[in-house]
């Protein structure tokens, strides 16, 4: 079977972690702030809190920005559930905000329409949770625009988007919101295995999410209650958690990213090929404009016929290709459901959900298995 994603790993990558692995630290080392500092470089943003995955930042983001029991949080229905999870651990409430039929991301006119009718009923979200669908950023300049004029904060949730481009600028620096996530889960674009990272250019939120990854416990006296005990001294200062990465997957990331242009550049080959190979086919193709460079996570088709989409997908697999759906709209499960969400309240995610295919994409894919794919899917669309 032809996977939808997989990791990459180099000689190099085996040699990083064999290296923590024969050091003094297996966690709580040097490898961490190593790995965090690249990403800073990477991104241009300030500060960059390691941590053990995606869902975990997003969880320490939505606190440090004081999200709480009665908060509201609103993100993309068209997105994986950690995204809106994230608010229900802080027991917040949470809400979606339609999607762009094309790209899938978070419609800025559905987002200004739900605010303004939010703002007539005082019912104005604290949080607005954008998720780069399959790589490409949401329009973030107009979301912080709105942010700006509704006054909430932003996480972009980029977890398919590391070393995606902006507007000619690195996704992950923040210039549009108050934090951006990455996962380094093993499909995702570089991998520590299982982690995550929370950019930010506030020290403030900084120094929170760095509180919140560990116990919420500091050594730093000028946060202390009452003066240090003696060298062995720490506080508690709130309820944090051991949400940390070990220096053995921050070694792997670390390597990994030496390579995060070649393997954007390499996704961008497979994303035109696709493009070339599949014009001709009733499907409508992953678009962007010229405001974006992805980094292809995912190359998502859009059947143009819908009644279709289960016989292709069920025909690719029995092909041995490894296709997927992303995703389930988050409101339809049934947690959600429970919660008073129902089919038919998100009606373009639902509508984008019916008909997509996301077919494998990797730096190991290969041309043949490129032009494999598009036979097989040629001859199912017949
Ligand atoms: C993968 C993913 C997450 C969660 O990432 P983990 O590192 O597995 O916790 C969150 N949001 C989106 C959009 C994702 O694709």
């Amino acid at each position: 079977m032809i996977p939808y994603g997989r990791q990459h790993i180099s000689q190099a990558d085996i040699d990083a972690v064999t290296e923590v692995l024969q050091s003094d630290f297996l966690t709580q080392g040097p490898a961490v702030p190593a790995f965090e500092q690249r990403l800073c470089e990477l991104t241009t943003a300030q500060h960059a809190v390691a941590v053990n995955s995606a869902t975990s930042a997003l969880h320490i983001a939505c606190l440090a920005l004081g999200v709480g029991p009665g908060s509201r949080v609103w993100t993309s229905p068209v997105s994986f559930v950690a995204s809106a999870n994230c608010a229900r651990y802080c027991g917040a409430n949470v809400d979606f905000v339609d999607i762009e039929p094309d790209s899938g991301n978070m419609a800025v006119d559905k987002l200004r329409q739900k605010l303004e009718l939010a703002r007539s009923n005082d019912t104005l979200p604290q949080v607005v949770i954008p998720v780069h669908l399959a790589g490409a950023s949401c329009d973030m300049q107009q979301i912080h625009y709105l942010a700006n004029e509704f006054g909430f904060s932003i996480i972009e949730d980029a977890s398919h988007a590391v070393g995606a481009s902006y507007q000619d600028e690195p996704v992950g620096n923040c210039r549009y919101s108050d934090i951006t996530v990455f996962s380094f889960h093993p499909v995702k674009i570089i991998t520590t295995a299982e982690g995550g990272m929370a950019l930010t250019n506030n020290t403030e939120l900084a120094d929170k999410m760095r509180l919140l990854r560990s116990h919420g416990i500091s050594r730093d006296e000028n946060l202390m209650t009452e003066p240090a005990h003696g060298a062995w001294y720490y506080q508690q200062l709130l309820l944090g958690f051991n949400y940390r990465m070990t220096d053995l997957q921050a070694a792997l990331g670390l390597s990994q990213s030496l390579r995060l242009l070649p393997i954007i550049q390499k996704r961008q080959l497979l994303a035109a090929n696709y493009d070339r190979l599949l014009t001709a086919l009733p499907l409508g193709l992953p678009a962007l404009d010229d405001t974006n460079i992805s980094a292809w996570h995912l190359y998502i088709i859009r059947l143009d016929d819908k009644t279709k989409r289960k016989a292709v997908f069920d025909g690719l697999r029995e092909a041995g290709i490894g296709v997927n759906v992303h995703y389930i709209p988050i409101h339809t499960q049934p947690y959600y459901q429970q919660l008073g969400f129902d089919w038919g309240d998100f009606p373009l995610a639902e509508d984008f959900y019916e008909r997509i295919i996301s077919l494998p994409m990797f730096p190991e894919l290969t041309g043949e298995q490129q032009q494999y794919i598009a036979d097989k899917l040629t001859e199912l669309l017949q």
